[in-house]
C-alpha cells in the first residue's frame, strides 16, 4: 500500500483539540518545562500538538513544542523533562515523513538497552482502522523507547480516524496535564533521592501500577476485527457524551444566544430529545400546539444542545498578516508552479467502462508519456494527478470574500509580529508573487471539510447571533455529534458553510491559516509500458456527492470531476467509434510515485491472488499485462498460478475490462478468474453457496471463502503472494477478516493464533494491500 501522503488515509476530518478545560493555577515565577514532539504527515497530529502548546500555560506548564525531524530544537539523550509525543501514521503503517529519520535513529542497533533510560514519555498515537497497521508509528516509537530504557508516564492513546480521533484524543488530551504534572513531581523526587544518594535503594517502580489511565476506548489491531462493535460502542459515547453535556456545569460562558431564534419552537419539545443532540426530527406533544416535526440540520440544532452550555475549543491564534497588491502586469500562471517534479503529459484516449445506466460512471484514460523516457513505471506504482480546484467555486469564493476585483492582485503574506501561535510559519507550500486567483485555484485545498477550529476561527466574524450560536454549537464538545453528521460525514467544505451562515464574513487570511494544501491525488497505473510503451493507462470512478442538508445541489469529486469534464469532448462509450482525433487533447499534470512492495513476485514461479473489485482491478491489469509479456519472452519458464477476484454489481452493466480479463484466461496468463456480481448474483438460482441463499449480497470475500482451500495453500504452503486493491472502508476489512477465518479454519487454531499469521504473511511482504477511500 501506499504512503499515507497519499493517504491513504488521509486523516481528512476535522477535530480540535485547542482548548481545553481545566486552568490549573500554579504560581508561576518559573513554570515547569516538558518537551513536545510532534510526527504529522497532513497535519493532524502537528495540529494537536500546537493546540497542547497553546493551552500549556494555563496548566501553569511550559511546552517546548517541535517537529520530530527539528532535531537541532531538542536532544532527548540528555532530556530530564517529560517528554510528549503526538504522532501520526501513513501508508502502509510508515511513520509521517517528518518523524522517518527520528525513527530511525531509535531503531538503531548500535543503541544500547539503557540509553533512553533518563526519559519518561508519553505518546498519544493517531491512525485509521481502515488501514492496515493501525498506529503503527506510535507503536514503533513506543517499542523502540522502551527497549532503550525509557519510562511511560502516562498511558499511550491510540486514536483511530476511521471512527473519530476525538474519542480517544479528547479524555487522553483531559488527563494529560495531571500525568505531566505527576510526572515533574516523581521526576523532582527521584531526582532528589539520588542526590541524597538513594538510588540503589530504591525499589525500580513497575512502570504499569505508577502510570495515570483514562478511559480511552483504546481501539488496538484487535478491533479492526470488531469494527462494527466499536463502531456501535463509539455511538453509544458520543450520545453519552452529548447526555452528560446537558447536565454539564457551565465552564464557558457560551450560553445560548437565542435557542428559540433558531429552532422557533425549541422550548416546546425541551425533554423530548433528551440525550441527544441530534435527533433528526422530533414530535412535539404539548397540549394545545400542532404537531410539529422538528429537524436538527446544519443550521438547526434541537434540544438538548440549542439550550446547552457549551465547551468550545479555545480561539485559534491569528498568525498570518495578508495584504493584496495592485501589480502593473499580471502574470498569468495557467498551471500548477511546483518544485515536485511535475510533468505535463497529453490524454490520448478517454474511455467510459461503464454503461449509461450503472449506478457509478467508470473511466479509463490514456496518458502518453513518450516525451518523457524518464516516466518508466512498473505495475503496481501510481502516480500523482495535480488537479485545481473548481473555476465556479473559485469565483464564488471570491464573491463570498468580497475581493473579485481583486483576484489578479499579487497576494503578500507574513507572519503577523504579534502572534501567539507557537511554531507559526508562512505555509511553505504558497509561492511567492502569486496571484488571489492563483492562491485559491492551486493552493488550497478550498473543498477541505473544516476542522473545528476553524469554526471556532469563523464565529469571531459571524455578525448574526443565531448563526455564531450555531458555528459555537459545531465547534463544541456537545455539538460533536452534530458536527461529524452535518459536516464531517457530508464532507462539506468551507463555501458550502460560507453559503449556510451568510453573515459570516472571514478575512483571506484565516483561510489561508485554516485551509491545507491542495491535494494532488494518486491512481494506480493500470498498465504494463511493455505492453504499451509511452503509455500510462489509469482507471477512476467519478465521485458523487448527493444534494444534502448545506448543499443544495449534488457535486463531483474535485479531480474525478474535473478529469471528467476535461475528456468529456474526447471520451469514447462502450462500443462506440474511436474519436476522430481532431479535437485537440488535453493535458494534465501528473508526477510518478513508485511503490517499492506492491510488486508481483520477482520469482515468477511463485503463484499470486489478486484481489480487485471494481476500480481496484487497475494495477492487477498491469500486473497481467507484464505476465503476458514475459510469458511470451521466457516460453520456456515456469510461471505460478494466478488468480484475480473481480467483483462489481451487473455483469452487463460495470463488469470492467471484461474481454481484457477474458482474453488472459484464454491465453492461460490468467489462471482462475472469479468474478461476482452483487446485485445480479442473489437473484440468479443455483448461483449460490447455502451461505448466500439469504438474500446476502455476493461479494469478492464470499468467492474467497468458496476457493478456502486453494488460497490457503499458496500463502501457508507454496510462498505465494495475495494482493489487495481498492475500498479501504469495507472490502479491504472484510477481506482481511475472511483470510483470518480461513486460517483459522485451515490450521485449526484459535482467531489470536490466525490473526498472527496473517500478520507473519504482511511482515513478509506476501500480504499487500493497496487501497483507498
Ligand atoms: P474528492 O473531492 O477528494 O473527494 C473524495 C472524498 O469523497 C473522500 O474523502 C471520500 O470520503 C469520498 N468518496 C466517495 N467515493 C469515493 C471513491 N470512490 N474514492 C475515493 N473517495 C471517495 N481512485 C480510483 O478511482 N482509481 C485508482 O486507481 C486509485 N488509486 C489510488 C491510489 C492511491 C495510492 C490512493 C491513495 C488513492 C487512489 N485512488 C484511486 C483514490 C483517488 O486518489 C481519489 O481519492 C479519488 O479519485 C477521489 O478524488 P476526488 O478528488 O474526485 O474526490
Amino acid at each position: 500500500m501506499v504512503a499515507f501522503g497519499l493517504v491513504r488515509t488521509v486523516l481528512s476530518q476535522s477535530v480540535c483539540y485547542l482548548s481545553k478545560y481545566a486552568v490549573s493555577s500554579m504560581p508561576c515565577e518559573m513554570k515547569p518545562r516538558f518537551v513536545l514532539l510532534y510526527g504529522s504527515q497532513k497535519g493532524q497530529a502537528q495540529s494537536i500538538a500546537e493546540g497542547v502548546a497553546e493551552v500549556a500555560e494555563e496548566h501553569g506548564l511550559v511546552a517546548e513544542l517541535s517537529c520530530l525531524d527539528q532535531n537541532e530544537k531538542y536532544n532527548l539523550e540528555k532530556e530530564n523533562a517529560p517528554v510528549v509525543f503526538i504522532v501520526s501514521t501513513t501508508g502502509d503503517g510508515e511513520p509521517p515523513d517528518n518523524a522517518l529519520q527520528f525513527v530511525k535513529r531509535i531503531k538503531k542497533k548500535t543503541l544500547s538497552t539503557d540509553h533512553y533510560k533518563h526519559l519518561c514519555y508519553a505518546l498519544l498515537a493517531l491512525g485509521d482502522t481502515n488501514y492496515a497497521n493501525f498506529c503503527n508509528c506510535g507503536k514503533t516509537i513506543e517499542r523502540h523507547l522502551q527497549e532503550l530504557g525509557a519510562k511511560q508516564f502516562y498511558a499511550t492513546g491510540y486514536a483511530d480516524d476511521g471512527v473519530g480521533l476525538e474519542v480517544v484524543v479528547d479524555p487522553w488530551l483531559d488527563g494529560l496535564w495531571t500525568a505531566i504534572k505527576v510526572a515533574l513531581s516523581k521526576m523532582a523526587s527521584d531526582r532528589t533521592s539520588y542526590l541524597k544518594g538513594e538510588e540503589e535503594d530504591s525499589p525500580k517502580e513497575t512502570p504499569d501500577s505508577s502510570i495515570p489511565d483514562v478511559q480511552l476506548n483504546l481501539l488496538s489491531i484487535a478491533d479492526r476485527q470488531n469494527s462494527e462493535s466499536v463502531r456501535a460502542s463509539v455511538e453509544t459515547v458520543s450520545t453519552s457524551a452529548s447526555a452528560a453535556s446537558a447536565t454539564q456545569t457551565a465552564v464557558s460562558d457560551l450560553r445560548p444566544a437565542s435557542p428559540a431564534g433558531i429552532l422557533g419552537l425549541a422550548s416546546q419539545s425541551r425533554g423530548a430529545a433528551s440525550g441527544s443532540t441530534s435527533a433528526l426530527g422530533t414530535q412535539t406533544k404539548d397540549a394545545g400546539l400542532p404537531h410539529v416535526a422538528l429537524m436538527a440540520s446544519l443550521t438547526r440544532s434541537l434540544p438538548p444542545l440549542c439550550e446547552s452550555s457549551l465547551n468550545v475549543p479555545a480561539l485559534p491564534p491569528p498568525y498570518l498578516d495578508v495584504s493584496l497588491q495592485e501589480v502593473d502586469t499580471v502574470e498569468q500562471i495557467v498551471g500548477p508552479l511546483s518544485e515536485e517534479a511535475l510533468l505535463e503529459v497529453p490524454i490520448s484516449r478517454a474511455v467510459q467502462l461503464t454503461r449509461g445506466d450503472s449506478v457509478k460512471t467508470a473511466l479509463l484514460l490514456e496518458l502518453d508519456v513518450s516525451a518523457y523516457p524518464t516516466m518508466t513505471y512498473q505495475p503496481g506504482d501510481s502516480f500523482d494527478v495535480i488537479c485545481p480546484n473548481r473555476a465556479t467555486e473559485v469565483e464564488d469564493m471570491l464573491h463570498r470574500l468580497g475581493l473579485h476585483d481583486q483576484r489578479n492582485h499579487r497576494v503578500h503574506i507574513s507572519l503577523r509580529k504579534d502572534t501567539k501561535k507557537k511554531g507559526a510559519l508562512v505555509p511553505p507550500y504558497i509561492p511567492q508573487n502569486i496571484s488571489l486567483m492563483y492562491l485559491l485555484t492551486w493552493c488550497l485545498e478550498i473543498r477541505s471539510v473544516p476542522k473545528k477550529a476553524f469554526l471556532r476561527a469563523l464565529v469571531e466574524h459571524a455578525g448574526d447571533g443565531v448563526q455564531r450560536r450555531r458555528l459555537q454549537e459545531l465547534c463544541s464538545k456537545q455539538g460533536a455529534a452534530d458536527y461529524n453528521l452535518y459536516v464531517r460525514d457530508l464532507s462539506l467544505g468551507v463555501l458550502e458553510l460560507l453559503t449556510a451562515f451568510p453573515s459570516c464574513s472571514p478575512p483571506l487570511s484565516l483561510l489561508i491559516e485554516h485551509l491545507p494544501k491542495l491535494q494532488p491525488r494518486p491512481y494506480s497505473a493500470a498498465s504494463s509500458c511493455l505492453r504499451h510503451p509511452g503509455k500510462l493507462h489509469f482507471v477512476f470512478n467519478v465521485v458523487e456527492f448527493p444534494a444534502c442538508s448545506g448543499r443544495p445541489a449534488g457535486k463531483r469529486g474535485l479531480c474525478t470531476g474535473w478529469l471528467f469534464d476535461l475528456i468529456n469532448p474526447v471520451l469514447v462509450f462502450p462500443g462506440g467509434a474511436e474519436s476522430s482525433g481532431r479535437t485537440p487533447l488535453p493535458k494534465i499534470h501528473v508526477s510518478l510515485r513508485p511503490n517499492c512492495s506492491f510488486r508481483p513476485p520477482s520469482d515468477l514461479s511463485l503463484p499470486f491472488i489478486m484481489v480487485g473489485p471494481g476500480t481496484g482491478v487497475a494495477p492487477f491489469i498491469g500486473f497481467l499485462q507484464q505476465r503476458q509479456k514475459e510469458r511470451q519472452q521466457n516460453p520456456e519458464a515456469t510461471f505460478g498460478e494466478t488468480w484475480l477476484f473481480f467483483g462489481c454489481r451487473h455483469r452487463d452493466r460495470d463488469y470492467l475490462f471484461r474481454e481484457e480479463l477474458e482474453g488472459f484466461v484464454s491465453s492461460g496468463t490468467l489462471s482462475h478468474l472469479q468474478v461476482c456480481f452483487s446485485r445480479d448474483d442473489r437473484e440468479e438460482e443455483g448461483a449460490l453457496e447455502a451461505t448466500n441463499s439469504a438474500g446476502r449480497r455476493r461479494y469478492v470475500q464470499h468467492n474467497l471463502l468458496l476457493n478456502s482451500q486453494y488460497i490457503t495453500d499458496i500463502l501457508l504452503k507454496q510462498n505465494g503472494y495475495l494482493y489487495v486493491c481498492g475500498d479501504a472502508k469495507n472490502m479491504a476489512k472484510d477481506v482481511n477478516d475472511t483470510l483470518v477465518e480461513m486460517i483459522r479454519t485451515e490450521l485449526q487454531v484459535d482467531q489470536l493464533e490466525a490473526m498472527k499469521k496473517l500478520a507473519g504473511l504482511r511482515e513478509e511482504k506476501r500480504y499487500l494491500q493497496d487501497i483507498w477511500g
